[in-house]
């Protein structure tokens, strides 16, 4: 893999720099060697053990579903640098797809973590092929090495945050005498539902009480502590008629009639005040959002539409997902229009349900934010007690706002300080 990998590099290099096929005499002064700027960004990445791990885990596809390799590629490295490393079966191997896998790894003689780093390795669609761009490129051969942009899908959420907390262990690691017991935890299918993590959080490896006094989780963050994200819950809204001749409505009963109305007061739900059957708001979060995702009705402009769906995603600001779900259930009554409307919420699809999660921020020297997407936190059931609280942190390098785009990228700087990041957490974590 990593000779392959390396062969593309130079070649696409190679190309860039449009090498003559015959030496040309320099037309006068310097003139820069071929491929010299290309060279140049790759030799940055090559020199360095963290940016080189962190590209050949970028360059291994591992869009859900299909994390395998990038999850064999992580488990050899560790191994080499002496971890005892746990494959967790999630999805065994089938005729039709390999087997998909958590990684959970401790150094050697330390099988009981008391710090938990961990993030995801899988990505969203489609892939995308690693590159690199000098942030000043204008036309010379010059580029500052801190703000390289290295791209490619995965290469923020999360590889940045696999390798850099990965470093962050090595280096803890590299000195004995102070170094707590770390556990590395990686898994698959955090963008769809997290049902590596859930396998994680069911299995005996997640131990009641828990040997880890802190979960360290990886996501970008813009090298900012997350103080807490916003809660989820979804569901379906499905309206039922009967379908007739367009010319002849009333020998129908149209579907979309029944839903606009719900749909309308639904989509309100996050403006409207608590006290008037609104979504809550709070002053952490802000406002609780709705986003109907996909409406799908009817079959023909011509035919009056005999049924209706609505797929729903809430972020949810405050409050439980069961005070939500009665809200909305509640919405959807008093929108109805008539009462032999066949409209009804089915919640029973949309298993991913949890309320806001705070985070713990209490380690100085970061900025502080919230955030509004969603991650594994609220799949790992931590089995603690107030008297023995286990401490959750969420930190880690590069911008969500790229992390799903055809853009997906950070820098070099950023990914290096987010191994100094984690160290500084580990620390802090380990005088508590
Ligand atoms: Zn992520």
């Amino acid at each position: 893999m990593m000779k392959t990998a390396l062969f593309s590099i130079l070649a696409a290099g190679a190309a860039v720099a449009a090498v003559p096929a015959t030496p040309q005499s320099p037309l006068g002064g310097v003139s820069p060697s071929p491929g010299s700027y290309r060279g140049g960004l790759n030799k940055v990445i090559s020199e360095s053990a963290l940016l080189s791990f962190h590209r050949d885990i970028v360059e291994i596809a591992s869009v859900t579903g299909d994390e395998h390799d990038v999850g064999e590629f992580i488990v050899r490295f560790l191994q080499e640098k002496n971890f005892t490393v746990t494959k967790q079966t999630v999805t065994p191997e089938t005729a039709s797809q390999k087997e998909r896998f958590n990684i959970y790894a401790y150094p050697e003689d330390q099988p009981h973590p008391e710090i938990l780093l961990t993030s995801h390795i899988d990505t969203v669609p489609p892939f995308i092929p690693y590159s690199l761009e000098g942030a000043d490129d204008d036309g010379d051969d010059s580029f500052n090495r801190e703000s390289i942009a290295i791209s490619g899908r995965g290469s923020v959420d999360a590889k940045g945050s696999v390798a850099a907390q990965i470093f962050a262990a090595l280096d803890t690691l590299a000195e004995p005498s102070s170094a707590p017991a770390l556990g590395l935890l990686f898994v698959v299918g955090e963008e769809t539902g997290g049902d590596g993590m859930k396998r994680f959080s069911d299995s005996p490896l997640n131990t009641s009480p828990p040997s880890y006094h802190t979960v360290i989780f990886g996501e970008p963050t813009e090298l900012a502590l997350v103080s807490g994200h916003k809660g989820m819950l979804g569901f379906d809204i499905l309206a039922h008629g009967r379908a007739a001749h367009s010319g002849y409505p009333w020998l129908g009963r149209s579907a979309v009639s029944a839903i606009l109305p719900v749909l309308s007061r639904v989509d309100q739900l996050g403006d409207i005040p608590a006290e008037e059957g609104g979504l809550p708001a709070s002053p952490k979060y802000g406002k609780t959002t709705v986003n109907l995702g996909t409406v799908n009705a009817g079959v023909a402009a011509n035919v009056v539409p005999a049924t209706a769906q609505a797929n729903v995603a809430v972020r949810l600001a405050a409050g439980t997902p069961e005070e939500a779900r009665e809200i909305v259930r509640q919405a959807v009554r008093d929108a109805l229009t008539h009462d032999d409307d066949n409209v009804s919420v089915d919640f029973s699809h949309h298993s991913e349900a949890y309320p806001p999660q705070d985070l713990d921020t209490d380690v100085d020297g970061f900025q502080v934010i919230t955030v509004n997407y969603g991650t594994d936190v609220p799949n790992l059931v931590i089995h603690d007690s107030p008297a023995a609280r286990v401490k959750r942190y969420l930190y880690g390098p590069g911008s969500i706002h790229v992390a799903h785009g055809d853009h997906e990228a950070l820098t070099v700087g950023a990914l290096e300080e987010a191994v100094r990041g984690y160290k500084r957490l580990i620390q802090a974590a380990n005088k508590n």
